[in-house]
């Protein structure tokens, strides 16, 4: 079937007061209708300036320098003002880390959802309500006409993430993009609202782009997982071939840093692999992993790896994907 969304050779870059940096760097994907893609990787990889320019809303000093983005077919950078409205918060939604701040503070939670049935399906007040307490129901509020009545503050942090939810789904979006959605909630609740993906899921058609530093996560909810490393796709391929064999030096060592993925478990940060990241506006010519990388051989300090065939529908940027240790396996110290 024909994508929902093709990001094609995307490249995005920031301004600085003295220079330029590239935080995304020649990224293509593919989402298919109903499709669930998790993005992970590491902090400042690109993950949320990619999910920005998905929904066309990049920072000020922000500007996509290469590539398309297409949705639905149309390139979204090419939209018209009034087309692009329909699209962002329309037939694509989005829902950030943290609650609080996707909330109006001076406005009831029936109020808010309401509105966004009001603004996007022309619905009259009454109407609108009505569709508020139902949606507040389905994203599994037990009470939705008391909650309706409270203001965001009086919200627990998941229950203020439910009513996001509600909102984003108010717009029958196409698309559901969700940077790490689940972060600022603590373990029990992060638990919950997983489980509400999973459910959610199952009744609507939505594709979702899953951001996430929690691979975890990311099995729990997706079909398919692309990696970023430094602002590239660095591996992409079927959850299931992923995790069961990654085919990237970097892949394999974020399941090291999780000994216990697959059991649910609060806020792990992929941060435990030696090494820091490049700094992006000094990159060699080489591959960007392989100051860190535990199987690095001379071409890797000179050639920039491509993606790679390294199985069924399974992309890896690694010249010796072959070679790339299984999870829980992974050599200490690196070869000279
Ligand atoms: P995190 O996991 O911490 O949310 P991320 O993967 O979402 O990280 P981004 O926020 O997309 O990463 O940042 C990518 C890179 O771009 C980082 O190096 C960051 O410092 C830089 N960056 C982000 N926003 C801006 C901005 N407005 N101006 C300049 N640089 C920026
Ligand atoms: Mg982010």
């Amino acid at each position: 079937s024909a994508p929902l969304l093709e990001l094609d050779q995307v490249t995005i870059s920031y301004r600085r007061r003295r220079d330029r940096v590239d935080a995304v760097r020649g990224v293509s994907l593919v989402i298919q209708p109903g499709e669930a893609y998790g993005l992970v990787g590491e902090s400042g990889c690109g993950k949320s300036t990619l999910a920005m320019a998905v929904m066309r809303h990049l920072p000020k000093n922000g500007i996509l320098s290469g590539g398309h983005v297409l949705f639905e077919g149309r390139d979204l950078f090419r939209l018209g003002e009034a087309e692009l409205r329909r699209v962002r918060g329309g037939r694509i939604a989005m829902v950030y880390q943290n609650p609080g701040s996707a909330l109006n503070p001076t406005l009831k939670i029936g109020e808010q959802v309401a509105e966004v049935f009001r603004l996007h399906a022309g619905m009259n007040r009454r109407n609108a309500a009505e569709a508020a307490r139902a949606i507040l129901g389905r994203v599994r509020i037990a009470d939705p006409d008391r909650v309706a009545g409270l203001y965001p503050y009086q919200l627990s942090g998941g229950m203020q993430q439910r009513a996001v939810i509600a909102m984003a789904l108010a717009t029958d979006p196409a698309l559901l993009v969700l940077d790490e959605p689940t972060t600022a909630l603590d373990a029990t609740v992060q638990a919950d609202i997983l489980d509400l993906f999973a459910d959610l899921r199952g009744e609507m058609n939505a594709s979702i782009l899953f951001i996430s530093h929690n691979l975890a996560v990311v099995q729990q909810v997706c079909d398919r997982i692309g990696v970023m490393y430094a602002g590239e796709l660095i591996e992409q391929g079927k959850v299931s071939e992923v995790f069961k064999r990654p085919r990237h030096p970097y892949t394999a060592a974020l399941f090291d840093c999780i000994p216990d993925f697959g059991v649910r478990k609060r806020d792990r940060r992929l941060a435990g692999i030696a090494g820091g990241v490049p700094d992006l506006a000094d990159l060699g010519t080489g591959c960007l992993y392989e100051p860190r990388c535990l199987i690095s051989r001379q071409v890797c300090r000179v050639e920039h790896p491509d993606l790679l065939r390294a199985g069924t529908r399974h992309l890896s940027r690694c010249f010796f994907h072959g070679e790339t240790p299984a999870p829980g396996s992974a050599a200490r110290g690196r070869p000279e």
